[in-house]
């Protein structure tokens, strides 16, 4: 017992770096796991009509609603619009259904489903 102290000590105080060698082994690193993320319940993407489908949250087979929402582009052209003196045409982006983004919403619980895609 006391023997194996003394070596052990022995080897801490004299040969730090071959004991630091000996420490750092080559191990051999993980491989990389390929980690492929495969979404089988992925919803297919919405469009600008509403869509039949079944909402996540209370599982009814529904309609979707749509809301269209003023989006940082519609701001922005209304930014534009105004700087540039055509202050009475600045309502215009708010109006246009090209310039808002549609936001569906599921009819029986109002929760939001998603964007409409462009
Ligand atoms: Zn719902």
């Amino acid at each position: 017992m006391e023997a194996d102290l003394k070596q052990i000590n022995y080897a801490y105080m004299s040969t730090a770096p071959a004991r630091a060698e000996m420490t750092a082994q080559p191990t051999p690193a993980p491989a990389p796991a390929a980690v492929m993320v495969l979404n089988a319940n992925a919803a297919p993407p919405l469009g600008h009509e509403p869509q039949r489908m079944t909402c996540p949250s209370c599982q009814n087979v529904m309609q979707t609603r749509l809301a269209p929402r003023a989006n940082k582009n519609t701001h922005l052209l209304a930014l534009i619009l105004c700087l540039t003196g055509l202050v009475c045409l600045v309502p215009l982006p708010y109006c246009l259904k090209s310039c808002r983004s549609l936001d569906h919403y599921c009819s029986c619980c109002n929760q939001y489903l998603g964007k409409a895609v462009n």
